[in-house]
């Protein structure tokens, strides 16, 4: 009773102090919001004009910031199907094994049936032991959340949450808007805090205020622009973090690109088909978190470039996988919609067709 007790205990403090950097952020964005709204906008400027466009631009992008940053703190992170946990009788059959060998027997006959690509580096089905789950392609166990989150980016201390599947639009709107906010405070604030050095403002509060909004603002834009740039990247090459750090493993091994499309796939996946959903912080991600296509998975042996990368691939005799029934987020993404179709340019496809991991394996071959 005593060691359990007490383990909650120590896991209830831990909770509290994992809101404390949120707590941080928010006490800043705070304080600047009432520096640039009272002390800058309504102590300081006196053209009225002035006053009226930097106030109504200024609360557009807080507005849109603030709920980027409430929806990737208080989106829930999506956890594996129930398709994906073991039954009853499989964990009983799983732990009647001992051997690891046939442990991954047991394991492998129930992936068969399962959307599931990616291996551990020994070439192993990828188990999670404390959710007693097979991990779908792109998921990973967080220690922190003590759960599997699907399409796991990182666990993010600013938002106390995992950024994964559900949230990672949000997140990348979250960084945009910040962004924008630091860089639109630092713009409208440079001349006054120009004024301050040539003594032009009034000796007033309201001049350390208008220094330290330009300090702080400057300081996290620089911040906030390396990672955003980070990011566009990551969404461009249709990686995670964790994929970044270290490339997922497919049947035929290592493969960075695997689950890339093309940048304007890769794109269309995080922030949807509707373009008008893009800036929105509404959920509009393409899939079901659980499966992701690949180019190498679901060649098409119709077409002429995929029959030719098949044929090789075949020839090589290592790049064959089980053909396994597409969900329809999965055909979605790979068989192009009317207005995708119409926007794919030649270039378009050729990059696509330099993406496609199989001719990137033979070329490396
Ligand atoms: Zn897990
Ligand atoms: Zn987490």
């Amino acid at each position: 009773m005593a060691p359990s007790g007490s383990r909650s205990i120590k896991r209830g403090c831990q909770r509290v102090l994992y809101w404390i950097p949120v707590l941080f952020i928010a006490v800043i964005v705070a304080w600047s919001y009432y520096a640039y709204v009272l002390q800058l906008c309504i102590e300081s400027i006196e053209d009225t004009g002035e006053k009226v466009v930097y106030l109504l631009a200024y609360h557009v992008i807080f507005l849109m910031f603030v709920w980027a940053y409430w929806q990737t703190i208080f989106t829930k992170p999506m956890n594996p199907l129930k398709e994906f946990h073991l039954s009853h009788s499989d964990k009983e059959l799983l732990e009647s094994e001992n051997r690891g060998e046939s442990q991954q027997e047991i394991l492998r006959r129930i992936a068969k049936d399962l959307p599931i690509y990616t291996r551990t580096n020994s070439g192993a089905i990828r188990y999670c032991d404390r959710c007693q789950l097979l991990k779908p392609d792109r998921c990973h166990h967080c220690s922190v959340c003590d759960k599997c989150i699907l399409k796991m980016d990182h666990h993010c201390p600013w938002v106390n949450n995992c950024v994964g599947f559900s949230n990672y639009k949000y997140f990348m709107l979250f960084l945009a808007y910040s962004l924008l906010y630091c860089l639109f405070v630092t713009a409208t604030d440079l001349q006054y805090f120009i004024k301050f050095w040539t003594k032009g403002l009034p000796d007033t509060q309201a001049k350390f205020h208008i220094l330290f909004l330009f300090f702080s603002a400057s300081m996290f834009s620089v911040s906030l622009a390396s990672l955003f740039i980070y990011h566009c990247w990551l969404v461009c090459k249709n990686r995670s973090t964790l994929e970044a750090v270290r490339a997922p493993v497919f049947r035929h091994g290592t493969d960075k690109n695997g689950f890339s499309l093309g940048v304007s796939k890769n794109f269309r996946q995080v922030f949807g088909d509707e373009a008008k959903y893009w800036p929105v912080p509404v959920f509009s991600s393409l899939g079901d978190g659980c499966s992701f296509p690949t180019c190498l998975v679901n060649m098409d042996p119709e077409s002429p470039t995929s029959s030719n990368s098949a044929s090789k691939s075949s020839a090589e005799g290592r790049h064959q996988f089980p053909s396994k029934p597409l969900r329809e987020s999965q055909s979605r993404l790979l068989t192009s919609t009317p207005s995708w179709a119409e926007n794919e340019s030649a270039a378009d496809k050729e990059r696509k067709g330099a993406n496609n991991p199989g001719m990137t394996i033979e070329n490396e071959a």
